[in-house]
């Protein structure tokens, strides 16, 4: 999508401070960390939210959920972290191109 900033974050298009990519996704820190490691974990196609999602995208969304361990544990996050997914406005969701927030390091709000 020309005009999705996590698309264009994801070609390089605009900057972001990225920690980790690969072919399926991209993550970088979050603009406005709400956590001592708050990290933004998208795919690099353009799924708007989890009510986006088709069947065809399975094993995409398993191989990125398989990666979020990896990366939290790469920033120190060995004893637990959330993971948290925004879905449409009345989830909150600000930018519309499905993101995971890790969100780690300090006291858990509670839910
Ligand atoms: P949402 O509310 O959609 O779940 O979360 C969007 C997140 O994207 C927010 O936590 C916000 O701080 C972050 N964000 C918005 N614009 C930018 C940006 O340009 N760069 C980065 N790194 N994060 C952003
Ligand atoms: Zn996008």
């Amino acid at each position: 999508m020309s005009d999705c900033l996590f698309c264009k974050i994801s070609t390089g298009d605009i900057p972001a401070d990225i920690v980790y990519q690969d072919d399926d996704c991209v993550a970088f820190r979050d603009i406005s960390p709400k956590a001592p490691v708050h990290l933004l974990v998208i795919p690099r196609q353009h799924i708007v939210n989890l009510y986006d999602l088709k069947a065809d995208d399975s094993a995409l969304m398993a191989r990125i959920l398989l990666t979020i361990p990896k990366i939290a544990r790469q920033h120190g996050l060995d004893d637990g972290f959330r993971a948290v997914t925004n879905t449409d406005k009345g989830g909150g969701q600000e930018v519309f191109h499905l993101h995971f927030h890790i969100l780690g390091g300090g006291t858990p709000h509670p839910l």
